[in-house]
C-alpha cells in the first residue's frame, strides 16, 4: 500500500493527498451524522488527465473509489466505509469556470464547482442557472449530477437531468468520456450522459458538465400563505398554473408542526401559522409591480387563513430564509426518521392523510414534520415518538419505514425524489425496484465497472 501512495501522491501532488485522521476526518462523516467512514487515504485531484491517472492506478491496485463533493448527502452516499481500504476522491479542486457561452445559452463548468458558483458565474453573464437548494453553498455540480438533484424551481426548471446540455466522466478504466458540447438535439445514438446522472458515482467520475442557461427574471411576487389542509393546498396549486403558466416557479409546503419547529429556531421570522403554510412564486421578465399585482388580483378571489406578500426583495429573502432554514432547524431539534418521497401530485393529499393515520396507530402520538416541493409531488416527510424508557427511535426506523414506503408505493411513488438512495436506503430500493429495471441497472454496472470499484456498498 505504500508503493500505491507514494504513486497516488506523484499525481495528485503530496499536498493534496490526505492521510492523517485529522484531515481525512471531515470527509468521512455524512452530513446527518450517520455515517462514519475510515477511508485508506484522501485524494484531491486538480485536473481531468489527473483524475484519469488517478482511476488507473486504483483499477492496478484493486482499490477502490468513493467519489465525494460537497458531503451534503443526506443518505450516506458520500461516506466511505470502515474497512480502511476505500480512497475518497474529493472533487473540490476541479473549481474552473470553462467556458459561458450566452449565444447558446450553455455554462461550462468543473466538477467541484459548488451550485453557487455557478448560479454567480451564469448571473454575471445575464443569465440564469435555476437549480437552487439549501445546502448550494456547499454542494458541488458533480455531486447536483450524481444525485439527480431538484430543490425549489422543479416546477418550472425541471430536475438536474433536465439541467444537463452535455458532460465529461473519467470511467471505471481510466478513459475520458467527453461530450460538453452543448447541443440541444442530438439523435446519433443512445444519449450517454444521462448514465451518470443520478448514478451516485457508481459509473465514474464526473468531472465537468455543461448546463442550459435561462433569461435572468426580472419580477419576483412572492406570497406565504395559510391555508385549512393539503387539499386545498393542491387545488391552489392546479388554479396557478392555470392562470400563471410556467410563470409559477415555486410552490412549497410545510405543515403544522414543521411551522413549531421554525417557530422554535427563528421566532422573529414566522409571519404567521397555520394548518399548512405554502410559498409561492412567481417570476418573469416584465416589471415586478405589474406581477405583484396580478397575483394580489389572483389571491383577492381566493378563500384562505391569513397571507403575506412580499413588498421588496428583503422581504422575499425573508420568506425564503425561512424555507431554507428548515433542514438545519429540524437538525438541532432533535433525531426523526427521514424520507425523501414523491408520488403524482393529484396523490399527496391521500398520502399525508392515510400514512398518518396508520403511523399514528402503530405508534401513538407520532409526530411528523412534513414540508417540501408540493409542486412537484415531492415531501420531506419526518417521523418521530418517544419510545418507551426513552430507548432509540431507530430501533423502530424499519416499521416506520415499511408503513411510509407501502403507501408511497401504493400510490405509485418513489423513495428516494431528489436525495439519492446512498446507503441508507439500498436495502428499500430492492424491495420495492422493480426487479427488471434493478437487473438492467446492474448490468450496466458491470459493463463499465466489471471490478465493482466504483463507490461500492452503496445501491448497485
Ligand atoms: C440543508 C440541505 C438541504 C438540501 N436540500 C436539497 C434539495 O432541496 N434538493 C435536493 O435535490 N437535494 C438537497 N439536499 C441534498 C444534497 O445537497 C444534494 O443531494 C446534492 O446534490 C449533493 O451534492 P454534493 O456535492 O454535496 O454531493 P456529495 O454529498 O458529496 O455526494 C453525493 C453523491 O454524488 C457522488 N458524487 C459527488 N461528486 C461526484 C462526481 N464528481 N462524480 C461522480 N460522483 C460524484 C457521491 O459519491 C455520492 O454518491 C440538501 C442537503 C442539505 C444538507
Amino acid at each position: 500500500m505504500n508503493d500505491f501512495l507514494a504513486q497516488l501522491a506523484a499525481i495528485v501532488g503530496p499536498q493534496h493527498l490526505l492521510t492523517d485522521d485529522i484531515d481525512t476526518a471531515p470527509f468521512t462523516l455524512d452530513w446527518r451524522r450517520r455515517y462514519q467512514g475510515a477511508p485508506l487515504a484522501v485524494a484531491q485531484p486538480g485536473s481531468t488527465q489527473e483524475v484519469s491517472a488517478l482511476v488507473k492506478l486504483c483499477r492496478a491496485h484493486r482499490v477502490a473509489i468513493v467519489p465525494q463533493g460537497g458531503n451534503t448527502s443526506t443518505c450516506g452516499a458520500a461516506t466511505p466505509d470502515a474497512s480502511g481500504r476505500q480512497l475518497v476522491v474529493a472533487l473540490r479542486r476541479l473549481n474552473a469556470v470553462r467556458h459561458v457561452d450566452t449565444d447558446n445559452n450553455a455554462l461550462t463548468v468543473e466538477a467541484g464547482v459548488t451550485l453557487q458558483e455557478a448560479q454567480q458565474a451564469a448571473e454575471a453573464a445575464g443569465r440564469l442557472f435555476p437549480l437552487a437548494l439549501a445546502s448550494q453553498g456547499t454542494c458541488q455540480i458533480g455531486g447536483n449530477l450524481s444525485t439527480n438533484a431538484g430543490g425549489v424551481a422543479v416546477l418550472r426548471y425541471g430536475t438536474m437531468r433536465e439541467l444537463t446540455l452535455g458532460l465529461e466522466a473519467v470511467l471505471p478504466d481510466g478513459r475520458v468520456l467527453s461530450q460538453l458540447q452543448g447541443l440541444r438535439k442530438d439523435t446519433t445514438g443512445l444519449d450517454l450522459k444521462q448514465l451518470f446522472i443520478g448514478a451516485e458515482g457508481q459509473l465514474g467520475l464526473i468531472t465537468a458538465a455543461t448546463l442550459k442557461l435561462f433569461p435572468l427574471p426580472s419580477a419576483h411576487a412572492t406570497a406565504m400563505i395559510g391555508l385549512a389542509d393539503i387539499e386545498t393546498a393542491i387545488a391552489w396549486l392546479n388554479r396557478l398554473r392555470d392562470r400563471f403558466g410556467d410563470r409559477l416557479t415555486a410552490f412549497e409546503v410545510m405543515d403544522a408542526n414543521c411551522q413549531q419547529v421554525l417557530l422554535r429556531h427563528h421566532p422573529s421570522l414566522m409571519p404567521f401559522t397555520a394548518p399548512w403554510l405554502v410559498l409561492i412564486e412567481l417570476s418573469d421578465g416584465g416589471g415586478a409591480a405589474e406581477l405583484n399585482d396580478a397575483l394580489v388580483r389572483w389571491l383577492a378571489e381566493q378563500d384562505m387563513l391569513d397571507g403575506v406578500l412580499a413588498q421588496n426583495e428583503t422581504e422575499r429573502r425573508k420568506l425564503w430564509t425561512l424555507r431554507e432554514e428548515i433542514s438545519e432547524s429540524q437538525r438541532k431539534d432533535g433525531p426523526s426518521i427521514k424520507h425523501d418521497i414523491a408520488v403524482p401530485t393529484s396523490a399527496l393529499p391521500r398520502l399525508v392523510r392515510d400514512c398518518a393515520a396508520d403511523l399514528d396507530k402503530a405508534f401513538p402520538g407520532v409526530r411528523i414534520v412534513a414540508f417540501g416541493h408540493a409542486g412537484d409531488g415531492n415531501l420531506h416527510y419526518n417521523v418521530s415518538f418517544t419510545r418507551p424508557g426513552n430507548a432509540d427511535l431507530f430501533e423502530d426506523e424499519d416499521a416506520v419505514n415499511a408503513i411510509v414506503y407501502d403507501h408511497v408505493y401504493r400510490l405509485g411513488g418513489t423513495l428516494a425524489a431528489e436525495h439519492g438512495v446512498g446507503q441508507l436506503k439500498k436495502d428499500w430500493l430492492a424491495r420495492y425496484k422493480d426487479p427488471l429495471a434493478l437487473e438492467l441497472m446492474r448490468g450496466i454496472k458491470r459493463a463499465l465497472d466489471p471490478d465493482g470499484l466504483m463507490n461500492p456498498g452503496k445501491w448497485l
